[in-house]
């Protein structure tokens, strides 16, 4: 047992990790991992792990819930090519021109015109969502 040392402040104490899925604080011994798809992950520093997201869980029980119920989420293309996209411009302060966007991106032309139309469709969803309509509700 080390408890002798838990209220020592280093300065910029390490926070707790929590499970993805109850949120419960993670032991260092009961921690488990993965790598799942995720079209919403973009990383500023490792563009190499652009799609994929790290989760974290406090059991094996709840490491496997949290990979299937990611496994069931649409993985949608344009959507990653939308933060590749924003990555791109936040690294030029917005300032950039096409051919820089598609080469700093990696993208192609094509890639960038759906990920603005994802954008665009998501920007309007985000708003309707905002003014409580609800497309699927009675009417
Ligand atoms: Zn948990």
């Amino acid at each position: 047992m080390t408890d002798s040392d838990s209220g020592i402040s280093r300065g910029g104490e390490p926070s707790p990790e929590l499970c993805d899925l109850c949120g419960a604080v993670i032991s260092a011994r009961s921690l488990r991992y993965a790598f799942v798809p995720d079209s919403s992950a973009v990383y500023w520093h490792d563009p190499k792990m652009d799609g994929r997201r790290m989760v974290m869980s406090c059991s094996a029980e709840h490491l496997e819930q949290l990979v299937a119920e990611y496994q069931r989420r649409p993985f949608v293309e344009a959507e990653l090519w939308a933060g590749k996209m924003a990555r791109a411009m936040f690294w030029h302060s917005g300032e950039v021109s096409e051919d820089e966007l598609f080469a700093e991106a990696g993208l192609s032309r094509e890639q960038v015109e759906q990920a603005v139309t994802w954008h665009n469709l998501e920007v309007e969803r985000r708003q309707q969502l905002r003014r409580g309509d609800d497309p699927a509700g009675d009417q």
